[in-house]
């Protein structure tokens, strides 16, 4: 069995194992899709002291960092079930969807989130060419530019307000006759002049000339008439979805399907962590989840030296 088994391939598990393998304990790392998000990520300029890379890069180095050590890397194999320790200090078991079966004596669940999507023509075709999910990581890229918001729940107003301060100009795309973001959001969002609101509208289709994305059209929900909107890059906001359906009933989640972790990154079962966009740690990033996996795999190596085996 592993001593640590690290459950998803991003920057969050790609961080854990590199500090449990250091300890010098057998560290297993299954992944679906090692590198994760950022494989779909093209220009990166918030990775700490490195101004600018890009994502496929990233992912490359992460892969080259973690096979600097006796790390055993199981690329395209998803976990299909959790099955946690009986006893304390006993063996958790991880089910993989081709059947196999992995015994560990700690766990780090780092599965990622995935950007709910429109599914509407063109934005396959633009991602990443004007369609973005993360105002953090592209907002900079559209300043002086027009955007457009989908979505005017918390994230959608807050991309907004956060926007407004930096793009030219902001349409906000909301699908119900009213947004459902906190009033206090509202009304920030009311103050600012270079915000256009449109409820009651369902997003049709995302227009580019080839390269780059050109402008939107939008189906009025009362009148049926359809309009179009000019501008440069559209940000989703509709939600983003933790990887973690396999793990209902096997550790707390929130109604919103996020894994609970407390401060050290440890989750409702002993010896069983987690880190980065999975779980509840706010503001999903490259960095954040590389600390958070850090801290994860620290915990974890904690755990072994504390916990007599079953
Ligand atoms: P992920 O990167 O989502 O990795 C999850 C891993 O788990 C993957 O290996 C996946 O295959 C695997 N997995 C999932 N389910 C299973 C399963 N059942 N079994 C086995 N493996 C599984 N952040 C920034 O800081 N800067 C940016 O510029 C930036 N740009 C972005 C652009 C885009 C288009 C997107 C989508 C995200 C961007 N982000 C950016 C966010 C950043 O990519 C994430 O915050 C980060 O990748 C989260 O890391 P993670 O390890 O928690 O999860």
């Amino acid at each position: 069995p592993f001593e640590v088994l690290v459950v998803g391939g991003g920057p969050a598990g790609a961080a854990a194992a590199i500090y449990t393998a250091r300890k010098g304990i057998r560290t297993g790392v299954v992944a679906e899709r090692f590198g994760g998000q950022v494989l779909d990520t093209m220009a990166i300029e918030n990775f700490v002291s490195v101004p600018y890379t890009e994502g496929p890069k990233l992912a490359a180095h992460l892969e080259q960092h973690v096979r600097e050590y006796e790390v055993d890397l199981m690329n395209l194999q998803k976990a299909a079930k959790l099955i946690p320790a009986k006893v304390a200090g006993g063996l958790h078991e991880v089910v993989l969807e081709n059947g196999a079966s992995l015994k560990s004596r700690t766990i780090i669940l780092s599965t990622g989130a995935r950007w709910r999507q429109m599914n509407v023509p063109g934005e396959d075709q633009y991602k990443n060419k004007g369609v973005a999910y993360c105002p953090h990581c592209d907002g900079p890229l559209f300043k002086g530019k027009r955007v457009a918001v989908i979505g005017g729940g918390n994230s959608g107003v807050e991309a907004a307000i956060d926007l407004a301060g930096i793009v030219a100009h902001v349409t906000l795309i909301e699908y119900d006759s009213e947004l459902r973001a906190d009033a206090v959001l509202q009304r920030k969002l009311a103050t600012l002049p270079n915000v256009r609101i449109v409820t009651s509208a369902l997003t049709t289709q995302v227009h580019g000339d080839g390269e780059k994305v050109t402008g939107l059209s939008y189906k009025d929900r009362n009148s049926d008439a359809h309009h179009d909107v000019d501008l440069e890059g559209i940000f989703v906001q509709i939600g983003l979805i933790p990887n973690t359906e396999w793990l209902h009933g096997a550790v707390g989640l929130t109604p919103r399907g996020e894994i609970e972790v407390d401060h050290r990154g440890e989750t409702s079962q002993p010896g069983i962590f987690a880190a980065g966009d999975a779980t509840t740690v706010p503001y999903k990033q490259i960095v954040i989840a590389m600390g958070e996996g850090s801290k994860a795999g620290l915990s974890a190596f904690d755990y072994m030296i504390r916990t007599e085996p079953a």
